[in-house]
C-alpha cells in the first residue's frame, strides 16, 4: 500500500493543491476542470460583505436563511452548520447516550465516516445496514440514521425511505438523515420528496455539493430538535459562522433543479461511448465513476505494492497534472471516497465537451497502465 493513513491522504491532499496552484500560476484558471461536484462558492455582494463587519449583517442573514432553508429542506426550523460531519456529530451527541445505540441505513456501504466516528466518541454501538428485507429497528435504538445518496451517489428509493420511517417511528426513535449530496439529487433527478416532507425528524445536507455555496452543513427539522442540537453545537463550536451562514443563504438563492436535470443528457452520452470501450464505468445521478476495485481489474494490475485504492489516487493526480481535472481522490478530505468521479453537473463541465473529457480520459488511463508497475514513480505521482 503507498497510501496507508490519513497523514498520507493529508500529504497527497496537500499535494493536489500544490498542482492545482501550479497550473493556475502557468496556465489560467481556464485549464482547470473542477469535476468533483463540490463548488466551494462564495456568492456574495460588496454590499452584502460590508453588513458582514457588524452584527447587523448576522441578523438579516440568519432570517433570511430561515425562509430559503425551509424552502429547500421543509422542516419546522433550521440550523447551519460548519460541515454536514459537524451537524451528524452535534445531532449523535445530543440524542445519543453514553453506550447507547444507533442503526444506519443506506443504498451500499460504507456510511461517511463522520457516523461511526460520532458514535465511537460515545461508545454507542453502530450497524449498517444496506437490505431492507433484513433490517429491524432494535428497541434499545436510540437514533436511525438514513443515508439519501451515499458518497458515491448511490441513492435510495423513496418506497424504502418510507418504510424505514415508519419502522422507527412506530418505537419512537428519532431519524436523521443524512442527505449531503441527496437533498438535490433525490428531488431534482429522482423527483422524491425532500427527508422533512418523508417524515424525518432531521436532516443534514451539504452546502457544496451539487449547489454554489461554501463547505458547510445546513439541517432542518423538527424545532425542538433542532434547539437540542444546536445548544450542543455550540457548546463545542460547529455552528456555521456568519460569512458561510451568508454563502450558504446565496447558494441556496441560486440554486435551480434545472441545472442538474441539464447534465443527464450528456452524462448519458458519454457513459454510453465509455461503456463501449471499458468496463469499469458506471453511471452516477449526474456523471460517471470509476470504483477502484473495478480499475484496477480493467487495467489488470498486478503489482502488490499498490492497493485498489492506490490506483485510483493514482489516476486522480495524473488527471490533475497532465489534463487539469480535479475528482475527489485527489483534493478530499482523509477517508473520502476513493472512487473517480466526473461531475457533469459541476460548473466547469461546461467549458468541457463529451469528445474532450473521452481523450483526456483515454490519456490519462494509457498513463496509468504505463505507470503503475512502477512503485517508486506511482508513489512520487501522488504525493510530491
Ligand atoms: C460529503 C458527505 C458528508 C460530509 O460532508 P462534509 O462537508 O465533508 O462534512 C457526509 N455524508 C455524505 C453521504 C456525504 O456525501
Amino acid at each position: 500500500m503507498l497510501i496507508k493513513n490519513s497523514i498520507d491522504e493529508v500529504h497527497k491532499r496537500e499535494n493536489a493543491f500544490k498542482q492545482i496552484k501550479k497550473i493556475l500560476n502557468t496556465q489560467g484558471r481556464e485549464s482547470i476542470y473542477d469535476l468533483t461536484g463540490l463548488s466551494g462558492g462564495f456568492l456574495a455582494t460588496t454590499e452584502d460583505l460590508n453588513l458582514l463587519e457588524t452584527y447587523i449583517g448576522p441578523a438579516i442573514f440568519e432570517e433570511k436563511l430561515q425562509t430559503e432553508g425551509k424552502k429547500h429542506l421543509g422542516g419546522e426550523k433550521v440550523f447551519a452548520v460548519n460541515r454536514t460531519s459537524s451537524g451528524i456529530l452535534a445531532t449523535i451527541l445530543a440524542i445519543v447516550p453514553e453506550n447507547g445505540e444507533v442503526q444506519h441505513f443506506l443504498k451500499e456501504k460504507p456510511g461517511h465516516p463522520s457516523i461511526p466516528r460520532s458514535c465511537k466518541l460515545l461508545n454507542a454501538k453502530y450497524t449498517e445496514y444496506t437490505d431492507i428485507n433484513n433490517f429491524n429497528i432494535n428497541e434499545n435504538t436510540n437514533l436511525l440514521v438514513i443515508t439519501g445518496s451515499n458518497m458515491d451517489h448511490e441513492t435510495i428509493d423513496e418506497d424504502t425511505f418510507k418504510k424505514l420511517i415508519t419502522l422507527a417511528h412506530t418505537k419512537n426513535i428519532p431519524v436523521l438523515v443524512d442527505d449531503a449530496s441527496g437533498a438535490r439529487i433525490r428531488t431534482a433527478i429522482y423527483k422524491q420528496k425532500k427527508a422533512t416532507e418523508l417524515g424525518a425528524d432531521l436532516v443534514v445536507t451539504s452546502t457544496d455539493k451539487l449547489m454554489k455555496g461554501p463547505r458547510g452543513g445546513l439541517m432542518a427539522g423538527q424545532e425542538d430538535l433542532i434547539d437540542k442540537v444546536k445548544s450542543k453545537a455550540t457548546q463545542f463550536g460547529l455552528e456555521a459562522q456568519p460569512p458561510s451562514i451568508l454563502a450558504i443563504l446565496k447558494g441556496l438563492e441560486d440554486y435551480n433543479p434545472e441545472n442538474l436535470r441539464e447534465s443527464l443528457n450528456k452524462k448519458e452520452e458519454l457513459f454510453e461511448t465509455l461503456n463501449k470501450k471499458y468496463d469499469c464505468f458506471k453511471q452516477t445521478p449526474t456523471g460517471v465513476m470509476v470504483k477502484e476495485e473495478d480499475l484496477y481489474k480493467t487495467l489488470n494490475c498486478k503489482n502488490e505494492d499498490l492497493s485498489p485504492k492506490d490506483l485510483n489516487f493514482l489516476w486522480a493526480l495524473i488527471l490533475l497534472k497532465q489534463e487539469g481535472i480535479i475528482t475527489i481522490p485527489a483534493v478530499g478530505m482523509p477517508a473520502a471516497s476513493a472512487t473517480v468521479r466526473f461531475d457533469l453537473a459541476a460548473p466547469d463541465s461546461k467549458n468541457l465537451s463529451n469528445k474532450q473529457l473521452l481523450e483526456k480520459i483515454d490519456s490519462t488511463l494509457k498513463s496509468v497502465k504505463e505507470v503503475m508497475d512502477n512503485s517508486i514513480e506511482a508513489k512520487k505521482i501522488i504525493l510530491e
